[in-house]
C-alpha cells in the first residue's frame, strides 16, 4: 500500500473528458476524446505552484447490470470547495456530473462485471496559464480519466498497522487539510516511506501536543469504544484539518439512522452512540489498558473500510482488537450495508445513492 490510494492507472479507459476554462471566455466546449497526453507549457502554473485539485469516485455495475455512481453530488460539491480554496474557477457541479456520466457511458464496457470491482473516476482541475508568478490562473483545465479497479482486499480484510506520526503533520489549523488539493498529498509520501521502514503500513496523522487523532493515511478515521453499557463510534469533527470524506459521511449517517431507530442495520448493537468529537492518543491508550477499545478503522472510497490492528506510538505498540475476518462489530455491518448499496444488492431509495 502506498501513501496514496493504491489504485494504479495501469489500465485507463479509452477516453477522457476535457473542459478548458479562461477568465475571458469562462468554461469552454467539453470534449470526450481518446485518452492521451495533455499538452502543457513548461511555464504553466500547475507545474510550479501546485494549482491542482482532484476527486475520487467509483461507478458500479450491479447484479442486474445497472450502472450507478455512489453519491457523486458530494464529490462535485467538494471539488468546487477545493477549487475555491485555490482560487481556481468554480463550475456547475450538475453539468460536470452529466459530462462524467457521458464519459462513463462511452467507456461503459470497462466497468468490470466481477463482484467487488468498479470503475475509478478521477476528475482533476489544473491551472494552465503560462505565468511565472503566484496568482489566480487566467486559464485552467478540467480533465476526467477512469480506470477499472478490483477490490482493495481481494483475499479478505487485512488489518493494517499504523505509525502514530509525531515528527510530521498532514494538516494544521488554518491550513488546507479539509480540501482535496494535490499539494496535501506529495508531502505525505516521505513520512509514509519512513513509517514503512519501521514496519507500519500507513501514518496515523496526529495533531497538537495532545496528539489528537485526525486521519489515517488518506482515509478518515473511526474508533469504537465501550462506554459502560453503550458502544460509542467516534470520529474527529470537521474542524478544518479533516477531509470531509464521502465514506465518512455515509458511515456517520448509517450509524446515526441505526442509533435513532429510523433504519436498522443487521447485526449492529442497539446501544450505539455516534460522536463527532476530538479524541487523543491518551484516550486510546487508556481504553486499551481498560479493555474498552473495541476497534479502529479507516474509511474512504478506495478501501471503503480498512481495519487497524496496531498503532506504533512513542516507541510502543497499542494493540487493537480485530474480529476473525479482520473486521469489528461496528465496521462489519456498516461495510455490508455500504457495499450492498453500492453493488445494488441492497435497494437504496435512501439519500445514500
Ligand atoms: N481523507 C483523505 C486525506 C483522503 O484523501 C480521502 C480520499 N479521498 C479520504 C479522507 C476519504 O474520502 P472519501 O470517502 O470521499 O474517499
Amino acid at each position: 500500500m502506498t501513501a496514496g490510494i493504491n489504485l494504479t492507472f495501469t489500465r485507463q479507459t479509452n477516453h477522457m473528458l476535457t473542459v478548458p476554462w479562461s477568465s475571458l471566455e469562462g468554461w469552454g466546449v467539453p470534449k470526450i476524446e481518446p485518452y492521451g497526453p495533455l499538452s502543457l507549457e513548461p511555464s504553466c502554473t500547475v507545474l510550479h505552484y501546485a494549482q491542482t485539485i482532484f476527486e475520487g469516485m467509483k461507478a458500479y455495475r450491479d447484479e442486474q447490470g445497472k450502472l450507478s455512481l455512489f453519491r457523486p453530488d458530494m464529490n462535485m460539491k467538494r471539488m468546487n470547495t477545493s477549487a475555491a480554496r485555490l482560487a481556481l474557477p468554480t463550475f456547475d457541479g450538475d453539468a460536470l456530473l452529466e459530462l462524467i456520466k457521458k464519459l462513463i457511458q462511452t467507456d461503459k464496457e470497462w466497468i468490470p462485471k466481477e463482484p467487488g470491482h468498479s470503475l475509478y473516476i478521477r476528475p482533476t482541475m489544473i491551472g494552465t496559464q503560462k505565468f511565472i508568478g503566484v496568482a489566480p490562473p487566467s486559464e485552467a483545465l478540467i480533465f476526467v480519466i477512469c480506470s477499472p479497479v478490483g477490490p482493495y482486499y481481494p483475499d479478505g480484510f487485512k488489518p493494517i498497522a499504523l505509525y502514530g506520526t509525531t515528527e510530521y503533520i498532514r494538516a494544521a489549523p488554518g491550513g488546507t487539510g479539509a480540501y482535496k488539493l494535490g499539494v496535501n498529498y506529495a508531502p505525505g509520501v516521505m513520512p509514509q516511506k519512513e513509517a514503512a521502514k519501521r514496519g507500519y503500513v500507513q501514518n496515523l496523522w496526529l495533531h497538537g501536543s495532545e496528539h489528537y487523532l485526525t486521519e489515517v493515511g488518506t482515509m478518515n478515521m473511526f474508533v469504537v469504544l465501550r462506554k459502560g453499557n453503550a458502544t460509542e463510534l467516534v470520529t474527529p469533527p470537521l474542524d478544518g484539518m479533516i477531509l470531509p470524506g464521502v465514506t465518512r459521511d455515509s458511515v456517520l449517517s448509517l450509524a446515526r439512522s441505526h442509533a435513532a431507530g429510523t433504519y436498522k442495520l443487521a447485526n449492529l448493537a442497539d446501544d450505539l452512540i455516534v460522536s463527532e468529537r476530538p479524541i487523543t492518543m491518551k484516550e486510546i491508550q487508556e481504553a486499551e489498558a481498560a479493555g474498552t477499545l473495541v476497534e479502529l478503522f479507516g474509511a474512504g472510497t478506495a478501501a471503503i473500510i480498512s481495519p487497524v490492528n496496531r498503532i506504533g506510538y512513542l516507541g510502543k505498540d497499542v494493540h487493537i482488537p480485530t474480529g476473525p475476518d479482520g473486521m469489528g462489530p461496528v465496521s462489519r455491518p456498516i461495510w455490508t450495508e455500504l457495499v450492498g448499496r453500492q453493488m445494488g444488492a441492497i435497494p437504496s431509495p435512501s439519500p445514500l445513492c
